[in-house]
Formats: C-alpha cells, structure tokens, sequence
C-alpha cells in the first residue's frame, strides 16, 4: 500500500496473480521463449505512412502477426518481456523446489511455489483454509465485535472496510506517520457501483451473479446467496458513494489532512479507532493522516446505520473473494469467469505456473529477487544506466533554463530539486529479511497470508521511525519504473533494464528512445501536474513563483484536452475516450521524456548524427524504437476498463500523443504541418 501512489511507467499486470489462480500441475511447460529485441524492423508496416499513422507504421507488423493469446486480455512488447521475465523466474523456481541443497532464500521461495503448484492438495483442502475467517465472522454478535474482528482481519492480512498503514508525512518527508484512507470495494473504481449507463448497470447485475455463485460455492443455498449478494452491493455502494474519485484524489492537496486521533473520533464516532489501531497490531499514537475525512465520517454512519446482518455479509465476501485464486479450482473458476473473461475479455486462465510464479514474486519479491538478479543482471547495465541518467538530467537542467514561460527564481528552484533526485537502478543494496516468515510445502494460503503478515507488521513497524530511501516499492524483475514524490528518487527494477528497452547490441539512438524515454518519463514526473507540488526534499509545499504556476497549469491543460480527444474504444456499447485528467501525469511524462532524451541523444551522437542504419537515419530510429516499446494488441474489454482505472493512456496514445507534439518528429520523417502526425495545435509543458 502506498499513500504516495508510485507514478510508474505502466500499470502493473493487474494483479492477475492473485487474481486468478487455477491449477494444471502437471501441464508440460513450454520452451522458454526467445529474448525480446529491441528495434525490430519486421514489427513495421513499412506500407503505412509514417506522418499519417506513426503506430502503423512503427507497429503495423507486429499487431498483425501477434493474435491476442488466450491467456491475456492485452498483450504487447512491455508484455513481451513480462512473460519472458517469467519463464526466467519460472525456471530459478523450478530449481528451487526441487531436492537437493539450498539457500535459505531458494528453500522459501521453492517451497512457496511448490505448494502453490501442489494442485491435489489444494483440492482437497476446498474452502477449508479460510473457514477459520468464516466461523470468526458468523460469531459477531454485536457492531464492537465487528469491528474488532474487522481490525484482527487487517493484522492477519486481509483488508475489509478501510487502509490503515505507514507512509512519510506529506510536510515532514523524512518521518513516518499513520495514514487511514477509503477503500472496501471489490471492484476497482467506484463508477462501477454509481454509473447509470447501460454497460456499467449491466456490470452490475453480472457481478451479483459472481456474488451469489460464489457465495453457493462456499456452502450457501442459492436463495441466501442470492439475497446476501444483493446486501453486498448495497453496502458496497455505499461504501462507493462515500468515496473519492481517481481524478480528484491525484491531488495531494485532496488527501492532505492530518488530524489528531482524537479528532479523527469526534468525526467517526461509531468507530473505536485507538482500539482498532491497536487490534491491528500498530503501537499507540496521537496524530495521523487522514485520507479522504469525509469517507470515515460516512462509514461511521455506515457502521451505525446498516444492519450488523448486511455487514458480517459483507466481511463473510471480503474473505471469499480475496481468497478464491488461492482454493479448490470451483472457486478459482468462478472467479476468472468474472473478472478475467467477463470483465477483461481474457479468454483462458493463464496456467498455473505463470500464476504460481507470479504469486512467489509479489509474496516474496525480495527472497527470489537475489536469484533473478545473480542469474540475469549484467554488472555493466548498471554503469551504463547511470551515464544515461546523467545524460538525461543534464538536458532537463537545460530545458529548464531555455523555459520562456518560467520566472528566473522558479527556474533556480526547480533546479534545485531536480539536483536533489536520487536514482536507483536494478535491485535493493540491503534486502528484505525473511527469516521470520514461515513457509510450509503445503500450505498456500497459510504461506500467503503469512507474506502479508509480514508485510503488514514491517509497514506497522516503521512508525515513527525515520523514512528509509532506500527501499523499494517494487521487485527486481518487474518490468517498470517509477518516481516516489515524497523520496524525490527515480527507480528502475532490473526487469526492465533489457531489450526492447535496453540492450548493448543495439546502437544508442534506439537504447535513447527505449530507456532513455524512460528515464526522461520518471524524471519528468517530478515535474508534472501533481509531482510539481512536491519539492527536492520530498515535501508538500509550493515552491513556484505567483506567474508560474497558473502557466504551468494552462499548458498542462492543453494535454488534457490533447488525450481526452483520443477515442479507445469503439463498439456496441459505445465510445470511451481517454481521461485526459486522470492520464495527465503520465501524459505529461511521456512528452517531456521523449523530449529530454531526444536532447541527450543529439548531444552525444556528434559525427554520426546522420549515419544510416538499416537504411533509417538515428533520429527515425530513436522514434521507432521508442514506439516498439507500446506496440500491443488489447480486448475491447480491457480497454474500456483500463480507460476507467489506468493512469496511463494505451500504447498507440502514447505513442501518437507524443509525436504529435514533438517538434523533431516531423524534422526526422519529412512530415508538413497538416499530416496526421503534424497538427497545427501542439502541447508543451517540459
Ligand atoms: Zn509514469
């Protein structure tokens, strides 16, 4: 959990891994697939024109010869290397699990993954290991017990109505303070439960049935189940109603509100917060940060109001659902149905060692990490990375000096803070301490909540403690990045640091539109709409002159209106356009990183700025291998979903979105103003 949303390259795998877990031991695994590549002239449609449609052209090639597999909802290059990364992950697990001598780490890890691969035992176990949860909640006899059951459910690794955990203080970035915040839906955003268009009533009404047949699954009559599940809705979209939108909670400033405990009480009064914390196994403290103040006053009336009958069902669901990747294969089949096939369009569960492996990477990232990074990380993409972060800071100094719209003395402060960015690259220099955590061969879902248990106790124990940069909100082999605001570092797991985004065999001005873009993206986020209003030491504060801030935000605006323009998807159910408000950060990030890079390259390549590869000269082949990157295929479904909860825009915006504003775009493919790829109106924040 992170108050600080991580502003990332691209949203992670959506959480398959716990999503949907199914079972196929014995299923043979196929050969691990080829590395990826970074430029790749056989993904282009050399046919199209590059001015008219630069994603055709670009990705033309690949998005026809690569059909969506069965087993994803969205499949691109980013993905591409995923799945690579898995099989790499898969074989280090592999090794693991089997007999013979092993390291404390392989011994955790291989055991993680061979209980989760253990098929037959967890059929035989069916729902049994959450019955405990089970009978716990039908005992509730009164509204303390309920939530002193829900703050024991928090400290043993399920999270029912709300988040309660550790995060820097938004003013005092170097100390760690309590945060509580909305949560409790089981869908991902809240316009799933209060839109009243035709797709999301009907989302609606296929999610009761998921309800009621998995509540049957776990020993219901269909007609309780039926009318549990509709009680589950209600106060589900309560709980929706009582919270903040995507958009809105992107500002700090909508989330800025430290308050004692005690005036947090006087606000909720149905709700015992210092027993709560306590239950929840936090050690006492006075003051906090609370997230959204107007959910926790309405939850409260919530508490009091709904019957404790509606709410012990609605705990009773929490557990179900959040444990049904991990049961008998009726449940693991009946939640894919719904979340995967219906909600995503995914056709086919992904096998269970794509699903295990996952699994033992977001449990124990930092016990496989040191495998994965000992077998693949090459000692010198590590000094190679930190010429190219160099590089690209070197030019954001410049762009920020060559701003005509910034004052002199926000121009000093911002390279101030740009100064203070740390970078991070590859994995951890001190890791995780498992010690404690048990694992056992035959137990998944004991070894998963025990992962989480750690978690939790290790987020809790870090109040009031000072903040630790060093650590990592992501693992070594995730194939991302990301800016932290309140750390002021940028971070890039070993995952990524290959082909298409990095290799040695390729020449510069295709590794610059590949991780160069990235570095440029992540550095730019402290620079964006939202990053911006943190400074270098990672603190909440404004530091722009009065002039400089209203014209950061009316360029800002211009991308916006840019990205809510792009339509994603287009079919019977109609239109959805991009988010422009919700997807600016990224948007924002991605323009200035192309831009940043692009100056690095121009400024390294001296002589051979012309030189001719493959018959494309370095600028044509810095922009193709930049748009490599996001050539992808997706379902109709997963688009409309991800244009709802993803800050990110889909591969082709990314790509279109940027090159549309890019003054050297043109310049390096002959384009005229006018052409597709060339509008008259460009956006420019960095
Ligand atoms: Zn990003």
């Amino acid at each position: 959990m992170q108050f600080f949303k991580m502003v990332c390259l691209a949203l992670l795998a959506s959480g398959t891994a716990v999503n949907q877990a199914q079972c196929q031991t014995s299923a043979p695994v196929p050969a691990t697939p080829p590395a990826p590549v970074s430029f790749d002239r056989s993904a282009m449609d050399l046919k199209a024109d590059p001015c008219q449609d630069f994603y055709q052209y670009a990705c033309g090639g690949w998005r026809s010869s690569h059909p969506m597999p069965a087993d994803k909802a969205r499949f691109g290059r980013f993905d591409e290397l995923r799945e690579y990364n898995l099989y790499v992950l898969h074989s280090i697990l592999e090794d693991a699990a089997a007999p013979g001598k092993h390291s404390a780490n392989e011994k955790k890890v291989g055991d993680f993954y061979a209980a989760c691969m253990d098929e037959p035992a967890v059929e035989v176990k069916g729902i049994e290991p959450i019955t405990a949860w089970l009978e716990m909640i039908a005992a509730i006899r009164d509204r303390k017990q309920l939530l002193d059951l829900a703050a024991r459910m928090q400290a043993g690794g399920l999270r029912p109505f709300f988040v309660f955990g550790v995060n820097p203080d938004l003013h005092n970035s170097m100390l760690n303070i309590a945060y509580v915040d909305q949560g409790g839906l089981t869908l991902a955003d809240r316009d799933y439960y209060l839109k009243q268009d035709a797709k999301m009533m009907e989302v609606r009404s296929k999610y009761i049935e998921h309800i009621q047949k998995m509540l049957t699954l776990a020993g219901e009559t269909p007609e309780q189940a039926a009318q549990h599940a509709k009680a589950v809705l209600v106060l589900e979209t309560k709980l929706a109603e009582a919270s903040m939108d995507r958009v809105a909670r992107r500002d700090p400033k909508t989330r800025d509100h430290k308050m004692t405990v005690a005036e947090l009480e006087k606000q909720a009064p149905e709700i015992n917060f210092p027993r709560y914390f306590k239950l929840a196994g936090a050690a006492s403290f006075d003051s906090l940060n609370v997230g959204n103040p107007e959910f926790f006053q309405k939850l409260s009336g919530l508490v009091a109001s709904e019957p404790l009958e509606s709410w012990k069902t609605y705990l009773h669901w929490r557990v179900v659902k959040g444990s049904a990747p991990l049961l008998s294969k009726a449940f693991v089949d009946e939640n894919f149905a719904f979340q995967g096939k219906y909600l995503s369009g995914q056709q086919e569960l992904e096998a269970r060692w794509k699903r295990c492996t996952s699994m033992t990477d977001s449990s124990l990232g930092e016990a496989l990490g040191p495998l994965y990074v000992a077998k693949v990380f090459p000692k010198e993409a590590k000094a190679r990375m930190d010429v190219l972060v160099a590089a690209i800071e070197e030019s954001m100094a410049k762009d920020i000096q060559n701003l005509d719209w910034m004052s002199p003395e926000t121009k000093q402060a911002a390279e101030e803070k740009l100064h203070k960015v740390a970078n991070k690259i590859g994995y951890p220099a001190k890791w995780k301490d498992y010690r404690k955590v048990v694992i056992k061969r035959d137990d998944l879902v004991g070894n998963f909540l025990a992962a989480a248990v750690f978690e939790e106790k290790r987020n809790l124990a870090k109040l009031g403690k000072p903040v630790d940069r060093s650590e990592w909100g992501m693992t070594p082999p995730t194939v991302n990045a990301y800016y932290s605001p309140s750390e002021n570092n940028i971070n890039f797991p070993a995952g990524i640091l290959q082909a298409p985004f990095f290799s040695a065999k390729v020449d510069e001005a295709v590794n610059y539109g590949g991780i160069g873009v990235v570095i440029g993206h992540e550095l730019t986020h402290g620079f964006d709409d939202q990053g911006r209003k943190f400074d270098g030491d990672g603190n909440f504060t404004n530091w722009w002159g009065p002039t400089d801030g209203p014209e950061f935000e009316r360029r800002a605006s211009c991308v916006a209106d840019e990205y809510s323009s792009f339509v994603s998807v287009k079919d019977d159910k109609g239109e959805v356009h991009l988010n422009g408000k919700l997807t600016l950060g990224e948007n924002t990030a991605d323009n200035g990183g192309l831009k940043l890079s692009f100056m690095s390259m121009t400024r390294q390549a001296g002589d051979n700025a012309n030189e001719k590869i493959d018959g494309f000269t370095p600028a044509q082949r810095f922009f193709i291998g930049f748009a490599q990157v996001w050539c992808e295929n997706i379902t109709p479904q997963r688009a409309r979903e991800l244009a709802l909860i993803d800050p990110h825009s889909p591969g082709r915006f990314r790509v279109i979105g940027t090159v549309q504003n890019s003054p050297e775009f043109p310049r390096a493919f002959g384009c005229k103003t006018g052409d597709a790829m060339v509008p008259a109106n460009v956006c420019h924040v960095w």
